[in-house]
């Protein structure tokens, strides 16, 4: 059983709040990726639950254990980093049999375990190498597989991609996707990009300033943000936001203009749509503007507008063409769009 709970951990230094009163359960076997940008809180809590920072309030459990109190090395728990951590001296077969020698586990297991976490990352052809004849891939795939083969409850990851290159990064998260479909290992895996945690994830946390935003299934923090700070986060592009008045169901904002929206709340708001919800028409829309940029994208194109200080960006069929500040139309049916408080930035409805 390896439920984790956090019941308001807080962490405070002085009066600055890192991670403010964090609530949740996180399942045997789950998934769940910590996502917000630098600073947020992200390290702190996972470093909370690993034991190596002391928590200021609340409680954290381990299955059926509290562990306030109980030392990293007690909570049964592996982790993974983004500088992986390797011991330079030490061939890869050493470096993955490591924990394994700590823990005091019979020798007669480690060549067998040793081997199998090796083959799970495909590292068996380097064995004899030392970190630092190995690609920082390889190097990652080490650290993979020394928190493999203590078969702990828990794995916590903190940005193990952030040093790879871009295709690396690609091949090595299908590569931790693939290995916890096999392991099923309770898994918290931290990170500020929102195409890995929207990959990755059974449930996404988004954080912003030590306060939790949102819980919830990649679907349902892509389709339904709880605020304006979650809609322009998640998504590539992120969500179309422009502040205007509504009143009666229509909302205005210079060249936008968009009907048929819910009569409940009136003044100011904010509107958000996705690029990709958007379409361009030959006339009429509910946006009207020059167009401001082009990109091509390979499989579409993304035309962007200067509406007031913002810039809203639209996807496009990859062969459509429009010259800068041609005068371009838009669909933005009010059922594609989401309304927030544009005080507090809350959804609303
Ligand atoms: P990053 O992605 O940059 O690692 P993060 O979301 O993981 O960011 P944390 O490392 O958890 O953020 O830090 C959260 C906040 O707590 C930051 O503002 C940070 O400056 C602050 N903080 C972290 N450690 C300490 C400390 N020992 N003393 C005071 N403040 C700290």
């Amino acid at each position: 059983m390896a439920e984790i709970r956090l019941k308001n951990v807080t962490k405070r230094w002085g009066d600055f709040v890192g991670v403010q009163k964090f609530d949740l359960d996180i399942a045997d076997k789950e998934f769940l990726v910590l996502l917000g940008p630098s600073g947020c809180g992200k390290t702190t809590t996972m470093r909370m639950i690993a034991g190596l920072e002391d928590i200021t309030d609340g409680e954290i459990w381990l299955g059926d254990r509290m562990v306030n109190k109980l030392e990293p090395k007690d909570r049964d728990i592996s982790m993974v980093f983004q500088s992986y951590g390797l011991y330079p001296n030490m061939t890869v077969y050493e470096n993955i049999r490591f924990p394994l020698k700590v823990r005091k586990v019979p020798k007669d297991q480690h060549d067998e375990r040793v081997m199998k976490a090796a083959e799970m990352v495909e590292l068996k052809d380097f064995l004899d190498r030392r970190p630092a004849a190995l690609s920082g891939g390889q190097r990652q795939r080490v650290a993979l597989a020394r928190a493999i083969v203590r078969e702990p409850t828990a794995f916590l990851m903190d940005e193990p991609l952030s040093n790879l290159d871009a295709k690396l990064r690609v091949s090595t998260r299908a590569q931790i996707k693939n290995l916890h479909h096999t392991l099923k290992t309770t898994t918290i895996y931290v990170t500020h990009d929102q195409i890995e945690a929207m990959t990755l994830a059974d449930r996404v946390v988004v954080m912003n300033k030590g306060v939790v935003q949102q819980v919830g299934t990649p679907t349902d923090i892509y389709d339904k943000p709880a605020n304006t700070f979650v809609a322009g986060f998640i998504g590539s592009p992120a969500m179309n936001l422009v502040d205007g008045e509504l009143r009666d169901g229509v909302f205005e904002a210079g060249k936008v203009r968009v009907t048929g929206l819910p009569t409940t709340h009136n003044g100011k708001v904010t509107l958000g749509f996705r690029a990709e919800d958007a379409t361009i028409v030959p006339e009429g829309g509910e946006l009207s503007a020059p167009v401001y940029s082009m990109e091509l994208l390979g499989d579409a194109s993304m035309i962007s507008f200067r509406v007031g200080g913002e810039l809203v960006s639209i996807k496009a069929a990859k062969d459509y063409r429009a010259e800068i500040d041609e005068q371009v139309h838009a669909a933005i049916p009010a059922e594609i769009c989401h309304l927030f408080d544009s005080k507090t930035g809350a959804r609303l409805g």
